[in-house]
């Protein structure tokens, strides 16, 4: 019991340390005519980049961002996909605790 109760508290730890996170993905598109793949007649190389996510009513949104914020964004998706194993291990763990405590 004692080691649930360690493992416990070193997840809750963990989540609170990817806790900083955004669900998404990110994708560019012509800074001009707005497309993945450029239709203007005289191409430019710049780009306009954006998140592509699902609004808590699971509607695909697209919120765009400036490049300089890619690095953060980058990692937030990336804590994102960890929290969600934590949070797995967490319930696991949250489980096996009720087990033992049936168990007394
Ligand atoms: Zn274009």
């Amino acid at each position: 019991m004692k080691d649930l109760v360690e493992r416990l508290d070193k997840l809750l730890r963990a989540f609170e340390k990817y806790s900083d996170f955004v669900r998404g993905s990110i994708n560019s598109v012509c800074a001009k005519c707005n497309r993945a793949y450029c239709i203007c007649e005289t191409k430019t190389s710049r780009r306009a980049y954006r998140l592509t996510y699902k609004n808590s009513e699971q509607k695909t949104r697209i919120v765009y961002i400036p490049e300089s914020r890619l690095p953060k964004i980058r990692k937030m998706i990336a804590n994102y996909s960890k929290s969600r194993k934590i949070i797995e291990q967490i319930i696991e763990t949250n489980i096996e605790i009720f087990k033992n405590e049936a168990r007394r």
